[in-house]
């Protein structure tokens, strides 16, 4: 097996039969140190000891989707909604700027009352006050014409997990009136119009196979985004998968690791979920490969609401807390916190075709 990831590393990919093997081979003796220590030194060449820190703005628990395994899916009545006013969120960005984030993540269901001229407006505002900073979107499906009008008035990035690259486990996860199709072309537009794309998965969903994750990881092959988040799927009590076993912390390392052999260049985050199914998920998710990660800066009073599975942790503390709580975890490992806006692209490119910077102002970091 150890093979097999010398190969990954060495190749980038692996075959589909290999990768299988590989990911069902996972609990041999050793392997999984070994994949970690070779995911480590891969992007220890790229990032050295960085871990970048994105400021996560979870702006609207409303969605219009139904999707089975989301605690603020449409038909959970349980759910207690809400969204943030404009200056609530130029207030969350204004607290970050000042802890010293250089980017936001604004993050938020499928809701029909953030449209275009509004979600634009802004963008527009957060890039006005704060141009130095980068805009990251998560806010699900749009048209194109939408996705262009949110960059043009300053988003750079999207995140959209596809959640499956797998067409009968998507459809096992989601309503008949979704999409997986519909799903990756958004991702493909997005990538177009221009954006730096994320897309993920959930590790152990219901109905979740080895072929699903090798779908996964060979459609991850073909899109290459450049950032990937994944963490485990963890039941929502007011959900039809509310029974469903958690996905392991195990797994989603191993995957984590692949994926930083797969694409050395990938942003990684090691995600709330991994650090809410273990005390210090977030640490073994970077000592597997991950390099980001995203403290929440949304308001305390509306944490809770934005519950997507049972249990999330840091619900209860305020952006500075969550930030130094943060910076320590990954100081007590070894890693240096950077809340630069932290460009994969200019800075990467240049690393490994060995050309000068594009712009070097843009490679400064603040190391906090
Ligand atoms: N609406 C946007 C979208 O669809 O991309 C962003 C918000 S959505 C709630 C963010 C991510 O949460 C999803 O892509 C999904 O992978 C993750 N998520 C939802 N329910 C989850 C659960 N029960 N366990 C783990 N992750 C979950």
């Amino acid at each position: 097996m150890k093979k097999l990831v010398d190969k990954l590393e060495r190749e980038r990919t692996l075959s589909r039969r290999e990768f299988k093997d590989l990911i069902d081979g996972r609990q041999e003796e050793g392997l999984a140190p070994y994949l970690f220590q070779r995911a480590c030194v891969v992007r220890q060449q790229l990032y050295g000891r960085e871990v970048y820190m994105r400021g996560l703005i979870e702006f609207t628990n409303y969605c219009r989707n139904d999707c089975l395994y989301c605690g603020i899916r449409n038909s959970n009545r349980q759910a207690d909604r809400y969204r943030l006013s404009k200056e609530q969120i130029l207030d969350c960005c204004r607290q970050g700027h000042e802890l010293g984030f250089r980017t936001f993540v604004l993050q938020g269901g499928e809701d029909p009352y953030f449209t275009d001229e509004r979600l634009a407006e802004i963008v527009r505002e957060i890039h006005g006050r704060h141009p130095d900073c980068a805009i990251t979107l998560s806010v699900g499906e749009r048209s194109r014409e939408s996705y262009r009008l949110l960059f043009e008035a300053g988003a750079e990035r999207y995140l959209l997990r596809h959640e499956t690259a797998n067409q009968e486990h998507y459809d096992l996860l989601h309503p008949a009136s979704m999409s997986l199709r519909e799903r990756l072309q958004c991702l493909y537009e997005l990538k177009e119009i221009g954006y730096q794309v994320g897309c993920g998965f959930m590790v152990g969903s219901p109905g979740q196979t080895t072929d699903c994750l090798v779908d996964d990881l060979l459609f991850i092959k073909e899109l290459t985004p450049q950032m990937v988040g994944i963490g485990p799927f963890i039941p929502h009590k007011d959900t039809p998968l509310a029974g469903e076993p958690a996905g392991t912390l195990e797994a989603t390392l191993f995957l984590l690791g692949m994926l930083r052999l797969l694409d050395p260049a990938l942003l990684l985050p090691a995600t709330t979920a991994l650090g809410t199914i273990h005390p210090q998920g977030r640490e073994l998710g970077v000592q597997a490969g991950a390099n980001v990660v995203m403290p929440n800066l949304s308001p305390v009073g509306v944490r809770e609401k934005y519950l997507l599975y049972d249990n999330k942790i840091c619900t209860g503390d305020e952006a500075a807390e969550c930030r130094h709580c943060m910076q320590n975890r990954m100081r007590g490992i070894g890693y240096d916190v950077v809340v630069s806006r932290g460009d994969c692209a200019g800075f990467i490119q240049n690393t490994l075709t060995g050309r000068e910077q594009a712009n070097p102002e843009e490679q400064e970091e603040s190391y906090v």
